[in-house]
């Protein structure tokens, strides 16, 4: 039994969550933190209190970092202080945005906006933290894909390609750090009950369509990501490197 605690053990592991105001950031902070991981919180604006509440109740340690991910040209000079201050062990790349419109008419600053939040970033926190976990030897980055880093979705052109660059981003880093002892990793949730599906959920044609697919017959909520983020940021997950992990309910097997 001890022997499978250990396995799961993040005890004296320092982790950065990015996006951990909400949802899924918030639920894998929080999972993080009880498995002993000090949580290095990351969001873009000073309201954090509600997961830092939920970690106090379990018992673990947090601090809070602002940077707003997507002035991309700023997050190089911002992550210093944290990085001369820390040792990054995991790096969950979470936060994402989403923004709907027909292609044809789609903002060009949208697009620009949500590329930088959700690939962007990812990139340079991944090589910015990256860098010291190649250098020490270890270290564990897990990325929130989602299903559309393989599918299209509707009205969401710059969601999804920045998707697919996620999924490819993951394999790409994951093949070059492998032998340095650094497994990179992707989780894809499926349809998650956040604030980043809202839209969606208020939609009753769309949302019973979607029930309808899932053979688990519910959306997910954010704490059904929290075993798979667990096992990508512990020694459980030493020999798997480059892994898409779908976590849908199994609406990729429909
Ligand atoms: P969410 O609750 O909206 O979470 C997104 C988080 O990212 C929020 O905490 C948000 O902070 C933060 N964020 C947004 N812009 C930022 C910026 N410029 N700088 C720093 N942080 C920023 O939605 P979620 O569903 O949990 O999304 C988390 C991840 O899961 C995203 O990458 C999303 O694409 C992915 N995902 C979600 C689903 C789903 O069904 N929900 C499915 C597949 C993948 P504020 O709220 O303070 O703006």
């Amino acid at each position: 039994m001890q022997y499978v605690l250990d396995l799961f053990s993040l005890k004296g592991k320092t982790a950065l969550v990015t996006g951990a105001r909400t949802g899924i950031g918030q639920a894998i902070s929080v999972g993080l933190a009880a498995a002993g991981a000090h949580v290095l919180l990351l969001g873009h604006r000073d309201n954090l209190h509600e997961t830092k509440a939920k970690i106090e109740e379990v018992g673990g340690t947090y601090e809070t970092v602002l940077i707003d991910l997507s002035q991309v040209d700023q997050i190089r000079t911002q992550i210093k202080p944290l990085l001369e201050k820390h040792q990054i062990d995991i790096l969950v790349n979470n936060a994402g945005i989403v923004y709907r419109e027909p292609a044809v008419d789609y903002s060009e600053q949208e697009w620009m906006r949500v590329v930088n939040v959700n690939l962007n970033a990812v990139f340079i926190l991944s090589q910015e933290i990256g860098r010291g976990m190649v250098e020490r030897g270890a270290g564990k980055i897990i990325n929130i894909a989602s299903l559309l880093s393989f599918q299209g979705g509707i009205f969401v052109p710059a969601y999804t390609a920045s998707k697919h660059g996620v999924a490819g981003l993951t394999k790409s880093l994951a093949n070059e750090w492998a032998a340095k002892g650094v497994q990179v990793n992707a989780i894809a949730p499926g349809y998650i009950d956040t604030n980043n599906t809202e839209a969606i959920r208020n939609d009753s044609k769309r949302n019973q369509a979607i029930l309808e697919r899932i053979p688990a017959g519910r959306w997910g909520l954010p704490e059904d990501l929290t075993g798979a983020a667990l096992f990508l940021a512990s020694k459980a997950s030493d020999y798997v490197n480059g892994h898409v992990l779908v976590v849908d309910g199994g609406w990729m097997s429909r």
